[in-house]
This record gives C-alpha cells, structure tokens and sequence, in this order.
C-alpha cells in the first residue's frame, strides 16, 4: 500500500491566489494588505526565512515591509519599534522573526506587538482566543495542517483520535487546540511520554512536531492513518527532511505529507492568510 500524499505545495498556491483575489478586492477600497517583518541579527536561517515571507506578501500584491537590524540592537529600541508599527495604519501584521539575540526577552518583544496584528499567532491573546474558541489570530504552521486536513476533507474531525507528537507553544499546543476545535479526540505527547508508539497506534490522525529524524516508523502507524510531518531537520547526508521514516510510514498510512513540499510553504500561506485577514477586520 501506498499512501496518497497531501501536496502543500500545491494547495499553497491554490490558497495564495484566493488571498490575491481578496487583496485586490481590498485595494478598490484604497486598502493594501501590510505586513511587517523584523529581523535583529544575522542567522543564516531566519534570513531565508524573512526573505521567503517578503517575496510571498509582495507575489499576492501586499506591501511588505522588511526591517533589518544589527545583532546589537537594544531591547528597547526593539520594542519602540513595535510600538511604532502597532501605530501604522499601512501595516495590519507584524512579525519578528525568531530566534532574537540572546539579551532580547522575546516574551517582552511578542506580548508588546498589538493582538490585532499578531499575524502570527503567538501572543497570549492569540493563544488564549484559540483555547476559548474566540476570534483572534491562528498559529500559522498548525493552521497549515488544518487546511491540509480540510483538502482530503477532514474538516469536521468527530470520532478521529488525533495524537500530535509535541508540545511547543508554536505547533503542538495550539494544534492539539484546532483539533479539539475540530471536534477530533486529542491526546498531546512529548519527551516524557511513556510509549510513544502505544499513543500513535491508535491514531486516526498523526501531527509530528518534534524536531527529530525518524521519530515515527512505520510500526508505529495504523493502517490508513494521516500523517502530518512538520519537522524540519537534516539528515545524515545533510538533506532536509522531517520528523518521519516518510519511505517507511508511506507503505501503512492512507495520507502522509513530504518534506521538503508539506507543511512548510503551508505555513508562509497562512501568514498571508492571516495578514489579509487582518486588513479586512482593519476595514470593517
Ligand atoms: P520544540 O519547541 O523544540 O518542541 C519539540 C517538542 O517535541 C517538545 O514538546 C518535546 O517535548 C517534544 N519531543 C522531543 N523529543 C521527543 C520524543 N522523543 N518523543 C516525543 N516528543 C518529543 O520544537 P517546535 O518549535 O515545536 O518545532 C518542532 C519541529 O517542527 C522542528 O523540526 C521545527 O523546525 C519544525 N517546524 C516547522 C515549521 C514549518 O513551517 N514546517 C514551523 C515550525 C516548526 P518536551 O516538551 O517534553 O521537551
């Protein structure tokens, strides 16, 4: 058996144009979608990563704008900045890329950006909406994997077990949050789950977030299972890949997604999802 796999590549682009249509819809009105992005310092990394975000916002016709800063940068300059952008009108998102210098509270840097451009997701208030099933903004990268889910319609999740590998405050927490809002049964494990594998097996829907190669194996998934891959590592030969035995699992489960072409472009597209979003609230 052969699993189908969930293309995000392709449902990235789908979405992308939806959000250009609704931007352009938008600018008849004389609002253009803005997004923000600030970067203090130089990893290798986060400079790809803001790169890629700026060239999606201005492919589906945002103003982006790119804010980039020496590693020495204060903290409060850092949150003026904030401030400043929290009090333009032509900006509806705001991002700062982590991770931030070490002297940097990034805690301090997130809570100061206003809820209402927390494009992202990751403000308290983000994340205290998604728990009480109030309006708010949507942590992108597990937002990617619901709309993957939607796309081989699963969109209302009742009498699914998910079980998301994961915890963080960025992809398992508020995943396990939108599946339970989905109607799923969740259960959320981590480093100091006992049997990891014991958890997945009984899994309709398998989200992994862990940050580790071949962390789920093929013995590990139930027949015709989902899997959703959001890890991003190396192997040993340097290549990208996720958190599964992908050559493995794609023999048992019924859908699985690729790295690289999964989650990752699904999550810049929900940043722009996001940001039009809120442009639109921005225009009542
Ligand atoms: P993180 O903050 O390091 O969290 C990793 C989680 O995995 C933790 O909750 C940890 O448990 C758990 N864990 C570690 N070892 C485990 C094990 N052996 N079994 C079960 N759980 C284990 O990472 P993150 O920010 O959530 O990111 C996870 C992965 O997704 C990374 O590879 C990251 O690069 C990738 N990612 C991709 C995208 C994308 O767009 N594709 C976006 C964000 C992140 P404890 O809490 O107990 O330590």
């Amino acid at each position: 058996m052969t699993a189908q796999l969930i293309d995000g590549k392709a449902l990235s682009e789908q979405l992308r144009k939806e959000v250009a249509t609704r931007a352009a819809a938008l600018k008849v009105k004389g609002i253009t979608p803005g997004l923000a992005v600030i970067l203090v310092g130089d990893n290798q990394a986060s400079q790809v990563y803001v790169r890629n975000k700026v060239k999606a916002c201005e492919d589906v016709g945002f103003h982006s704008v790119l804010e980039k800063y020496d590693a020495s940068m204060t903290e409060a300059e850092l949150l003026a900045r904030v401030e400043a952008l929290n009090n333009d009108p032509s900006i509806h998102g705001i991002l700062v890329q982590l991770p931030l210098p070490k002297h940097i509270d990034d805690h301090k840097v997130i809570e100061t950006i206003s809820p209402a451009k927390d494009v992202d997701g990751f403000h308290v208030a983000s994340a205290g909406a998604l728990m009480v099933g109030e309006v708010g903004f949507k942590a992108c990268t597990p937002y990617g994997c619901m709309k993957m889910l939607e796309s081989i319609g699963m969109k209302d999740l009742r009498g699914k077990h998910a079980v998301v590998i994961g915890r963080s405050n960025i992809v398992g927490k508020p995943m396990a949050m939108m599946l339970l809002a989905a109607n799923a049964t969740v259960t959320v494990t981590h480093s100091g789950t006992a049997d990891l594998g014991a958890m997945t097996r009984q899994a309709d829907i398998i989200v992994a977030a862990v940050g580790k190669v071949d962390v789920l194996t093929a013995d590990m998934v139930k027949p015709d299972a989902v899997v959703i891959d959001v890890g991003m590592n190396r192997n040993a030969e340097g290549k990208l890949c996720g958190d599964v035995d992908f050559n493995g699992v794609k023999e048992v489960a019924g859908y699985i997604t690729p790295v690289p072409g999964g989650v990752g472009p699904m999550t810049i597209t929900m940043l722009l999802v996001n940001t039009m979003e809120s442009a639109e609230r921005a225009a009542g």
